[in-house]
């Protein structure tokens, strides 16, 4: 059986996954099916230790091959903040709007030149053979001044990727993925799991 696990209960990711996997005999299962791996703490300073902490806990507990990831928006001028503390930038429970203000308040009067800014994603994929693979995926932009758009999520509505007017909330999800982190890091893991399954 071609079986990964994919480290997260999003639904949206797995069905990210599937789709470029879409042909392929390989199933993704998610911690859905693993009610015993429990949450798993982001404890690292780095995006890519706390996707191989994910992904090698997964495996130590299903000894299945596991795929976990870990995003941040890294702004240049701030020495990378928010990066790994994306989600709970504002604090512990903080909501996306709340992320997004504080980000809004510590660059105001910032000028253009210094609100460049990257999303990352790193993706770490991990087999019982020992075999470990850590791929990403970056997405260059800059942070505007105020929110624009209703779609997306997180720092979507300040976030305006390199060459386009609208930011990653205006714009069609058809668009957002044809050049997001997340698509060029599932790409680049593309490969790496074919080879593996079908040697
Ligand atoms: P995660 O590692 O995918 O859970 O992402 C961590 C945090 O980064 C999220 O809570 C969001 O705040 C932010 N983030 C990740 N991907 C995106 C994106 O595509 N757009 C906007 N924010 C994102």
């Amino acid at each position: 059986m071609k079986r990964l696990v994919l480290a997260t209960h999003n639904k949206h990711k797995a069905e990210e996954l599937q789709l470029l996997l879409d042909g392929t005999d390989i199933e993704i299962l998610t911690l859905d099916s693993f009610p015993q791996v429990g949450d798993i703490e982001e404890d690292h300073d780095t995006l890519q230790g706390n996707a191989l902490k994910k992904a090698r806990h997964v495996l130590q507990l299903t000894s299945l091959p596991s795929l976990a990831d870990d995003t941040g928006l890294e702004v240049f001028s701030l020495n990378g903040e928010p990066g790994v503390y994306s989600a709970r930038y504002a604090g512990p429970n903080a909501t996306y709007a709340d992320n997004v203000k504080k980000l809004l308040l510590k660059m105001n009067g910032m000028p253009a030149h210094s609100r460049g800014a990257q999303f990352r994603s790193v993706l770490a994929f991990v087999t019982p053979e020992g075999f470990e693979r850590v791929v990403e995926g970056v997405c260059n932009g800059e942070i505007i001044d105020h929110p624009r758009g209703t779609g997306g999520f997180g720092y979507d509505p300040v976030f305006l990727p390199s060459g386009h007017r609208q930011t990653f909330a205006e714009m069609s999800m058809d668009v957002k993925n044809t050049l997001s982190h997340r698509a060029k890091a599932l790409h680049g893991i593309k490969g790496v799991l074919l080879s593996y399954f079908n040697p």
